[in-house]
């Protein structure tokens, strides 16, 4: 086998706008190569949004993300931290997806994220709605349940809508729960916010166990005090990390299908995910994106800037 170079191109040698955009210019490793079992963390594009369930288009964001994370630099300027000297980075390419069969597109996902977990590849997923962070679990939470942080505006706990449907970017977490994947005494939802249908969605948080932290909690106590608390709940257990790019407020990441008003700055956003440094990480998604939506390419910005944080405390251990 040639070896790989896992360093990515840097804008030194290359300018950043030129070359075939992989994930923050990292080598491409499809997930059939050889090479697989050498990459610590491998960043796949999920481009399928088939659970959105109001403004569509998440489908295009993995493309979007590719091209703007060319930005990404070697080093982290607040922490210091190099992620892809800490671990071997790759991109391992898109899941191929099925736009138009909702079980054949969740077993596609499921199937891709297994090829990667059976290799010992740590998964960095890019969506995609909400809903692809279902057969993401289904894969890295196979042998037991694990513990969950999830920044975003909603819950996603909802049992179903249109008439008993089970599978929408509204239910992804509570169809987790009901698969035991989640160990729901050990997920923590932070940003929650905006109008409601009802409140079966919290009944159910408070039945299962799972704390919510509404965002006037999460501003009235400060960034601190409420990631200890979430660093307290998931211990020392195995941890996923899903982020909503609809945590963010709209008026720095208008590009999303279902936004919600009163929420962080891009800052703020950003500061949450140090904050899971020293976690047991076991993957990680950046969900809702959506391109058509996004008028400057400055949501997929904050995205790709919000997967290198997560890179970079994925290999902080
Ligand atoms: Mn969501
Ligand atoms: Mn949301």
């Amino acid at each position: 086998m040639e070896p790989i170079d896992y360093t990515p191109v840097s804008g030194m040698d290359l300018p950043r706008f030129a070359g075939i955009p992989t994930f923050m210019r990292l080598p491409h490793v499809p997930i059939t190569s050889d090479h697989l079992s050498e990459v610590d963390i491998g960043l796949i594009g999920i481009p399928w949004d088939s659970g959105t369930t109001n403004r569509p288009g998440p489908r295009h964001g993995p493309r979007q993300l590719r091209d703007l994370s060319t930005m990404i630099r070697a080093e982290n300027g607040a922490t210091g931290v190099r992620p892809f000297e800490a671990a071997k980075c790759a991109d391992l390419g898109d899941v191929s997806p099925n736009p138009v069969d909702m079980e054949d597109g969740l077993n596609r996902v499921q199937q891709f994220l297994a090829k990667a977990k059976a290799a010992n590849v740590k998964p960095l997923t890019a969506g995609g709605d909400h809903l692809c962070s279902l057969p993401v679990l289904r894969a890295v939470a196979a042998d037991a349940p694990v513990a969950m942080v999830h920044f975003d505006s909603h819950t996603d706990l909802f049992d179903s809508y249109f008439g008993g449907n089970k599978y929408t970017h509204g239910t992804p977490f509570r169809r987790a729960v009901e698969e035991n994947l989640l160990d729901p005494k050990k997920v923590v939802q932070i940003g929650i916010r905006g109008t409601a249908y009802d409140r079966e969605d919290i009944d159910f948080a408070r039945a299962a166990g799972i704390r919510i932290i509404r965002i006037e909690e999460f501003f009235q106590r400060g960034i601190e005090d409420v990631m200890a608390e979430a660093r307290e709940i998931v211990g020392t257990a195995p941890c996923y990390v899903s982020y909503d790019i609809d945590f963010v407020d709209p008026t720095f990441a208008p590009g999303t299908g279902t936004p919600e008003v009163g929420g962080p700055n891009s800052f703020q956003a950003i500061q949450v995910v140090r904050e899971l440094k020293g976690l047991n990480l076991i993957g990680a998604d950046l969900v809702e994106v959506s391109p058509p939506f996004d008028m400057n390419g400055m949501t997929a910005w904050l995205g790709a800037s919000l997967m290198f944080e997560l890179l970079c405390v994925m290999t902080q251990v």
